[in-house]
């Protein structure tokens, strides 16, 4: 039988012997006649040979096995770590070959070298290989449920740290400089590779415990004391930036201090930070809704309105102003050119921010927590040391999560801060728990890392031994004081007349069916009638056939279109967005009838 050979999908030809084809074919590969990045398998359920050749597909190096043992040797080893042999002469020995997700099918890779069996094709390099590099950089990830890790990564992208030495001359929106960055105790292998990048945190003393019921649901105590010697304090930047325009005509825009003659003035208190050329001072203090730049536009001579041609045509005030909510110093001015050639000013505003009940906190392993109470250092347990904790972290928060890895990096960085050491955490490879909890008994501590701590309220001991150690911490970017709105009333949506939605809107705040809930369950009926009457109507209905009557405000009568005049038409208080349902459905064809019931 011959078997049909595709290069991408296009047909090239018959062999005879697929698999003697194919095994020709990697041959010529990893002595370099075939490129490396080339794929061969052979698709079973089509019975065909397939070669690809296409960019996209991701590819990953393999450990080549011959007649049960693997190419690469430990004199392969040793020569790599002296620097006489380099990767590329591997790859070019055909030691270590590419492989993409299709040739894989054909594959039978074993993860350890004691797995290699007869049938056995590749040999890991690693079983380091599947984590991502994020996912690389948790210690005792190994010792974590699998979901944890896909969130330990994400506290590590959203930290606040040093993310470029050139911030300065940055003017990226929302970002976080933390104050004292440091590296982590407890390490992993990649941390040496991304050693420059990877100051994103603190190292912190925790106690695993409860206290007063203020760390309930994954929130944490946090130390005052730490918090005023500088733990977690950042700065934060927001940038804005304004052109001058040109319009057509030949006019342009006005940076300048509007006067009260143009239209949308703000009020005298709004510009008081601009300086004469009508730009905000260098460490100015600005305040929500405060001009940053002063601009006038000339005025529009599209959708003119008849009060505007009886006051005469006006120019605009247009001016950047901070968003509500957004205050803070003005830490840089640039006055430069945009692409089109206008003129450009950019600003930065910069604000101090110390830990604040609300923000957000997160260890590597998933474990993330908002800030439930700042506690004086005189209320916070210590130890028979004198070691008062920066945080307390609930235990309650373990069980569920099984982030065992967890409480091993607590474990590892007391050992390492005990030892004045960096632990390697990486895993399957690094620090064994019986290693360390050796090493702490030696250092005269208990072995499982708990200590006797006293309670602050009555400076008796706690009856149980609590969990104490060192972890690394993060800040994260998302902080009460960016997120914190109210409002009273305010913009409403034109279509259904609710209030609109997100803090940038001014919007309303949202009430659901589980907020809904709670106050049924309190029987606050006329509250929650009110929580509902954002978008309050009223509409007649013809009691005899159901539906909506037409209330014509020119005559003064309410009739029905179908019965007419009759005296059974009732006004009904309902939501403006059932209206519009009501109404769309009529637009549809389709006859909405309302049953009145009870009335009071
Ligand atoms: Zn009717």
């Amino acid at each position: 039988m011959a078997y049909e050979v595709y290069i991408d999908n296009i047909f090239v030809g018959y062999v005879d012997d697929a698999n003697k084809f194919i095994e020709e074919f990697k041959e010529k590969r990893r002595k370099g006649i075939i490129p490396y990045f080339v794929n061969i398998y052979f698709d079973e359920t089509r019975n065909v040979v397939e070669i690809l050749t296409r960019k996209g597909r991701i590819l990953r190096p393999l450990i080549v096995v011959k007649d049960g043992k693997p190419l690469l040797t430990k004199e392969h080893i040793e020569k790599l770590k002296r620097g006489e042999i380099k990767w590329s002469d591997l790859e070019k020995e055909g030691i270590i070959e590419w492989v993409d997700p299709a040739e894989e099918e054909n594959l039978n890779v074993a993860l350890y070298p004691e797995d290699i069996k007869e049938d056995t094709t590749h040999l890991e390099l690693s079983s380091l290989v599947i984590f991502s590099i994020a996912t690389s950089l948790v210690p005792f990830s190994n010792r974590n449920q699998s979901a944890r890790l896909n969130r330990g990564v994400r506290p590590q992208r959203q930290a606040h740290a040093i993310y470029s030495l050139n911030f300065h001359n940055r003017f990226d929106t929302d970002i976080s400089i933390l104050y004292y960055p440091q590296y982590p105790i407890t390490r992993t292998f990649s941390f040496n590779i991304f050693k420059d990048d990877y100051a994103i945190g603190q190292n912190v003393i925790v106690a695993v415990m409860t206290q007063e019921g203020y760390n309930i649901e994954d929130a944490i105590i946090m130390n005052k004391g730490s918090i005023d010697r500088g733990l977690f304090r950042s700065v934060y930047f927001r940038s804005y930036e304004i052109e001058r325009l040109r319009y057509s005509g030949g006019l342009q825009d006005e940076i300048t201090i509007p006067d009260p003659s143009v239209e949308l003035y703000r009020g005298k208190d709004k510009y008081k930070n601009l300086e004469e050329d009508g730009i905000v001072a260098v460490e100015s203090f600005v305040n929500p809704e405060e001009v940053l730049v002063g601009r006038i536009s000339p005025p529009r001579f599209i959708g003119l309105t008849s009060e505007s041609i009886a006051t005469g045509l006006r120019k605009k005030d247009s001016s950047l102003t901070t968003g509500s909510g957004e205050e803070g110093w003005v830490d840089r001015v640039v006055i430069t050119e945009s692409n089109d050639g206008n003129l450009l000013v950019r600003i930065k505003l910069r604000d101090l921010r110390i830990p604040e009940l609300g923000d957000k906190f997160s260890v590597r392993h998933g474990q993330k927590g908002v800030l439930g109470m700042i506690v004086d250092p005189s209320d916070m347990p210590w130890s028979s040391s004198g070691l008062v904790p920066d945080i307390i972290f609930s235990p309650a928060g373990i069980p569920s999560r099984e982030t065992v890895g967890l409480l091993l990096e607590l474990l590892a960085g007391k050992v390492g801060s005990l030892n004045g050491r960096y632990v390697d955490g990486t895993p399957w490879y690094g620090e064994s728990e019986e290693e360390l909890r050796k090493e702490l008994l030696s250092l005269g501590f208990r072995e499982d890392g708990t200590e006797t701590l006293y309670n602050p309220l009555t400076g008796d001991e706690f009856k149980v031994k609590i969990f104490i150690g060192s972890i690394y911490y993060l800040r994260l970017k998302h902080m009460a004081k960016n997120k914190l709105q109210a409002r009273a009333t305010g913009p409403v949506t034109l279509l259904t007349r609710q209030p609109t939605e997100g803090k940038s809107k001014k919007g309303g705040l949202k009430f659901s069916e589980m907020e809904h809930e709670v106050l049924a369950a309190h029987g606050a009926s006329i509250l929650l009638r009110e929580m509902y009457s954002s978008d309050d109507t009223t509409i007649y209905v013809c009691e005899k056939c159901g539906s909506l009557a037409v209330e014509d405000n020119i005559r003064n009568r309410v009739y029905c279109p179908i019965c007419g005049e009759t005296e059974k038409i009732s006004k009904v208080k309902v939501s403006y967005a059932f209206n519009l349902l009501l109404n769309e459905l009529i637009s549809l064809g389709i006859w909405p009838k309302l049953k009145l019931d009870y009335k009071f």
